[in-house]
Order: structure tokens, then C-alpha cells, then sequence
């Protein structure tokens, strides 16, 4: 059976041999790609029934995979416009102190579908605020990804390090371990999905050096491991977490969290901008992974990650958009994009590939999410997220590579977004929810916080 066939279409399938089909086919039967190749689909594929897309003029490639976000942070977009990140922090962390599951629920809305809009269907979110009379904060998340369709890896985050013991955040925002521990157990078990296909996976993520304990660091990973889920923080983001760490623990990040049993290919870490030859070497031979969050790392003036060493040297490395405070874009073909010229505006003009970058966002997540063999790429088997992209509308018309126009030029509209082999958007417009819903609820969030 087949119940879709996109035809016609340019193809990026991201397998083992990075084949690209100038004209080729994608065929889906339910939840799972059951063809992909040159040309038309084979004669003896059954199309009684099947939605068939004539996809001429675009370009499929694996739906894009967003490896770090703070989906809440869409209700404070546009403050701290010229801060570095602890400056930003700090006047931001007041303003989160007063979320609560209805904010959360309006700002998670309108970030998944615009992350939809971007080509994302897979994301994980970073959740770590969670204020006393909030209310369910993170299964207002979880609701919101349902509703939207995207698979979701929602991430139980924590901060138990307030300013009086020596921290970055205010007492008031900070929750204590034994509160976290259970809250994090519990998540687990209301929300986690083992299974294969998997549309909700939950991981466990201490926010900072900064802001956790090295007591709740080494419990958080036990717990994960213990219940097989992923381990994900934030580090080595600024040269203000350099001295932090210098001063507090005596090391660098990467040292420190090697020093608490933090260095695996069970981990992954947001942004990776300030390491050493000595961490690179470290985490590649840990198999740790880092999410590189061009366009935030810019926007706090935080510094490049050094991309094109990390692959080099083996590290794993995913794409993301960062909270939506600190990266008001949060477009996921953007960070493509984003990846290539931070790159080469430090390492020149081999320093990253279009390609790779997209590898990056497709492949790269899936790693770091512990789905590679599922999702990332367009194989027979694998998961059916595919996003098709028209190039040959006016912005990209007569661009002469396909994978040029997408990851180089304007983003081009999104002509169809499949998640599971649901349809998500199609001809740039998200089909889930209603996106003038999802925008009333936006600044509704944004009023009820400030
Ligand atoms: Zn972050």
C-alpha cells in the first residue's frame, strides 16, 4: 500500500552514500518511507488510493531536527537586545519567574508551528523554569506538540543554585534537588516512549554550571541512566562560564563535567562555543554530542563555535535555534544557513559545506537524539518526516543547485511538512492549528509575563 508519493521532486536522502536524485520519487505507506529513489516510483507500487504530489520545482530533503530550544522563551522575545548572556539572564530570569501552564502553553504553541513552518519535525525543548504556582508547565508542552503533530524529545530541566549559595539565578527561580529528582522521575514516567516510532521522548537536563549543583549534576545522571533516557545542559557557551568555572571549581567546563561523570555518548550539550583542542579531543572520544546554536551565539555575542574542528575530530554535532529569546527568528533552515557563515566567517570558505550543514540538521540531530536509525534520513524503513521545499518560485527561481537555493538563498516556502506521514504544512501554512490562534496566543503570553 501506499497512502503518499511525492514525485518529480529533487531528492536529498541523506544515506549512507549521501545519494541526491536530480528527478526522483518518495513513497509512503502510513508512518514509514517504503521507497526512495531516481525517477518514478516503480510499476508495482500500489497506488490505489494514495495522495499523489506532483513535486516538481522543489526539494525533499529528511525533515530537520532541532536539537536545543526553550519553547517558553517565545513569551519574551525582544528583550535584552544587547546583552551577554549573564547580563540577559539576569534580567530575564524575574521575567520567567512568573510563567506559568498557560503562558507556556501559548508561547509552545506558536514556537513549535513556526519551527514547523522552518522545516523541523523532530525538536527538543529545554524546560528549567518551573515557578511554585505554575501549574504543569512541561505537560503544557507536551500538549502543545501533540496538537502541532512534531515528535517531540522534551527535555525535565532544573536549577538548583540560586544566588545565595554562589549562582547566576534568584533564589526564587530555583527549585530544591529532592523536588527535582521526583518531578524529573515523574515525567518519565507520565510522558516517555521507548518504543520504536517513538513520537515523545523524554530527557533529563540540569541547566548550567552556573545554575546546579555538581550534587544535583551527578543524580540527574544517574537517574537517567537508570531509566535509559538522555542527558543534555548547557556548556561551555561563554568566556563568563570560563571564569565562572575557574573560580568556582578550579577547571575548564568541559573538565568539570568529566569530573561528574558528564562525558557519553549518552549526552548531549548546548552550544559548545569555548573549548580547547584538549575538550574537542575529550568529547570526541567520549562520543559526546554538542548542538551548535549559530544564530544565538551570535545574537548574545557569545563567540563561533569551532564546527569544523569538532567534526574533524569525530564529535558529534546537531543543530538548533536556542530559546527564542535569545534567537527571535528561531527558523530551523535558518541555523543551516547560519552554520555555513559563522563557519567560514572564522575558518573560511571550506570551513563548512551547504551539505554538511544540512547533515547537520537532519543526520546530526538524529544522533544526538539516540535516532539515527529511525529518522535524519530519506531511506525505505525509516520514519516518514520529509519536508519539500519549493525552489522555483521568485526568490530562488534559476538558482543552479537545488541544495544551494535551500540552505544559501531566502528560505523558500515550505510546499508540504510531513511528520509520521501526517501532514504538518503544506504550501506554507501550517495545517495543525491555527497560526492566527497560535499568534493571539503568543501575545497573550507575552502580556500575562510582562
Ligand atoms: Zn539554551
Amino acid at each position: 500500500m501506499t497512502s503518499v508519493l511525492l514525485n518529480g521532486c529533487y531528492v536529498v536522502t541523506m544515506d549512507g552514500d549521501r545519494a541526491e536524485h536530480g528527478s526522483g520519487h518518495i513513497a509512503i505507506d502510513g508512518n514509514k518511507i517504503t521507497s526512495v529513489g531516481p525517477g518514478p516510483a516503480p510499476a508495482e507500487l500500489d497506488l490505489a488510493g494514495a495522495r499523489v504530489v506532483d513535486a516538481a520545482g522543489c526539494i525533499a530533503t529528511p525533515g530537520l531536527v532541532n536539537t536545543h530550544h526553550h519553547l517558553y522563551q517565545w513569551a519574551t522575545r525582544g528583550m535584552a537586545v544587547d546583552s551577554t548572556l549573564f547580563g540577559w539572564l539576569t534580567e530575564l530570569y524575574p521575567v520567567w519567574a512568573r510563567i506559568d501552564e498557560q503562558v507556556v502553553a501559548g508561547a509552545a504553541t506558536a514556537a513549535l508551528a513556526w519551527l514547523a513552518r522552518t522545516g523541523c519535525t523532530t525538536t527538543t525543548d529545554h524546560h528549567y523554569v518551573f515557578p511554585r504556582r505554575g501549574g504543569d508547565v512541561l505537560g503544557a508542552t507536551v500538549a502543545a506538540a501533540r496538537a502541532v503533530g512534531l515528535r517531540f524529545h522534551p527535555t525535565r530541566g532544573s536549577m538548583d543554585l540560586g544566588r545565595s549559595a554562589g549562582g547566576l539565578p534568584p533564589d526564587e527561580a530555583v527549585e530544591d534537588i529532592d523536588t527535582i529528582l521526583a518531578a524529573t522521575a515523574d515525567a518519565i514516567s507520565a510522558f516517555h516512549d521507548p518504543e520504536p516510532g517513538s513520537m515523545l521522548r523524554v530527557g533529563v537536563a540540569p541547566c548550567s554550571p552556573f545554575s546546579v549543583t555538581g550534587e544535583l549534576m551527578r543524580a540527574a545522571a544517574s537517574l537517567a541512566r537508570d531509566h535509559g533516557v538522555r542527558l543534555h545542559t548547557h556548556l561551555a557557551e561563554t568566556v563568563d562560564e570560563d571564569e565562572f568555572c575557574a573560580r568556582r571549581f578550579g577547571c575548564t567546563p568541559v573538565e568539570y563535567l568529566d569530573s561528574l561523570d558528564w562525558l557519553a555518548d549518552d549526552v548531549w550539550l548546548a552550544h559548545g562555543v569555548h573549548l580547547d583542542d584538549a575538550a574537542i579531543a575529550r568529547l570526541a572520544a567520549t562520543g559526546t554530542g554538542v548542538a551548535h546554536c549559530p544564530s544565538s551565539n551570535a545574537r548574545l555575542g557569545a563567540g563561533i563555535c569551532r564546527t569544523a574542528d569538532l567534526l574533524a575530530a569525530g564529535v558529534p554535532v546537531g543543530l538548533g535555534v536556542d530559546g527564542a529569546a535569545s534567537n527571535e527568528e528561531s527558523s530551523l533552515i535558518g541555523e543551516v544557513r547560519q552554520a555555513v557563515l559563522m563557519a567560514r566567517a572564522a575558518g573560511g570558505p571550506q570551513a563548512l559545506s551547504g551539505r554538511r550543514s544540512l547533515e547537520l540538521a537532519t543526520l546530526g540531530g538524529a544522533r544526538l537524539l539516540g535516532r539515527a536509525d529511525e529518522i535524519g534520513s530519506l531511506e525505505a524503513g525509516k520514519l516518514a518526516d520529509v519536508a519539500l521545499w519549493r525552489v522555483d518560485g521568485f526568490p530562488q527561481a534559476g538558482v543552479t543547485d537545488p541544495v544551494a537555493a535551500l540552505v544559501l538563498g531566502a528560505r523558500p516556502p515550505l510546499e508540504l511538512l510531513l511528520v509520521n506521514g501526517s501532514v504538518v504544512v503544506e504550501r506554507d501554512v501550517v495545517q495543525t492549528v491555527d497560526e492566527r490562534a497560535a499568534a493571539a496566543g503568543a501575545r497573550a503570553a507575552a502580556a500575562a509575563v510582562r
